[in-house]
């Protein structure tokens, strides 16, 4: 079978590995469609820091169950649409114990720190599946990455009475405000970019502010009384924007940030003291998450069509990964199609 490998920063090739056998507790599944995160785009630029070499990358999965093993239960079938949960928990660290296995210190996430989804076939513990009888597979493959956003927008406990400010509209960016909306706050999309800002309406977003285009300041007061959102969620991950959610934030406000800035960042520290904020971050996505995402896809109202911006074949798979490193602006969502 094929797998799609990342040998080094800026190269990949397609390997051919042996299939691989469920154990009792695992499933054997034959890969349908897997979207590339961001985090995939990272590795292949070499500026994933939690990434060696070399990787199969992949974690945003649609797969179809192959094999069941012997002490799977009854509830997964051969021949089921699933996805998997691609994080791990150790069940030990602080943050496991607190009930908190998304930031498990010693998490691994398929395709980042252990070989991902880009193959063929691959085996998963059956308690890592989830399932829709009502989403397709593409639909399947785009829940993991939706959930970053909804988890963010837990982590800020946003409320219908809030106003959420969301900077950046790409897919995760998307997924933040389609949870805030979700969630009956009134939200606003940031970006430099209108095509973004019209898709982020159609994700939920009650309004859309192009910030190269007048002050984002002054058009942030406005929509807000002179107060400011009550949330920030910062989805960009650059030293201006992670400053500007501190500074745009209202006073008691909650920023939370779900990107790594690639360099160090210069606060204004009395904002934090003076508004008395909480300052968030934000790490992959709980099971709860999970849910509500399949919730709202089986809504069917989230432009799934409009967000993959890109279908490819694994033959195709390096190619794309090259032009959407070359033009990242220009793709929000990339899924393989294995078909
Ligand atoms: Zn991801
Ligand atoms: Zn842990």
């Amino acid at each position: 079978m094929k797998a799609l490998l990342i040998d080094k920063p800026g190269s990949t090739r397609l390997i051919e590995k042996d299939l691989p056998t469920p154990g009792p507790k695992e499933v054997l599944l034959r890969t349908r469609v897997v979207g590339f995160c961001g985090s995939d785009l990272t590795t292949f630029r070499g500026l994933n820091p939690l990434v060696s070499y070399p990787r199969i990358p992949g974690h945003e999965i649609g797969a179809t169950i192959e094999v069941v093993g012997s002490e799977v239960p009854a509830t997964w079938q051969i021949g089921q649409d699933v996805l998997v949960l691609p994080y791990t928990a150790c069940g030990a660290c602080a943050a496991c114990r607190q009930g908190r296995a998304n930031c498990c210190q010693h998490n691994e996430t398929l395709g980042v720190q252990r070989d991902g989804a880009m193959v063929e076939y691959f085996v998963a513990p059956h308690d890592k599946l989830l399932t829709s009888s009502k989403l397709s597979l593409r639909e399947l493959a785009l829940v993991e990455p939706l959930t970053v956003g909804f988890h963010s927008v837990a982590r800020g406990r946003v409320s219908p009475d809030d106003t959420v400010a969301v900077f950046g509209c790409g897919a995760i960016g998307l997924g933040v405000i389609a949870g805030a909306a979700f969630r009956g706050a009134r939200v606003i999309a940031i970006d430099v970019d209108d095509n973004k800002l019209e898709l982020a309406q159609r994700c939920g977003a009650t309004i859309g502010i192009n910030s190269v285009k007048g002050s984002l300041h002054a058009q942030l007061q406005e929509l807000t009384d002179g107060h400011g959102p009550e949330v920030i969620v910062e989805a960009v991950g650059l030293p201006q924007t992670f400053r500007s959610a501190v500074e745009e934030v209202s006073f008691a406000g909650r920023v939370v940030y779900i990107g790594y800035a690639k360099m160090p960042v210069e606060y204004e520290t009395k904002f934090f003291v003076m508004k008395e904020l909480d300052i968030l971050g934000s790490r992959n996505a709980m099971l709860a998450d999970f849910n509500s995402v399949i919730q709202l896809l089986e809504g069917g109202t989230f432009p799934v069509e409009a967000v993959i911006t890109k279908s490819v074949s694994l033959s195709e798979a390096g190619t794309i990964l090259e032009s959407w490193s070359e033009s990242p602006s220009e793709f929000t969502k990339i899924q393989v199609d294995f078909k």
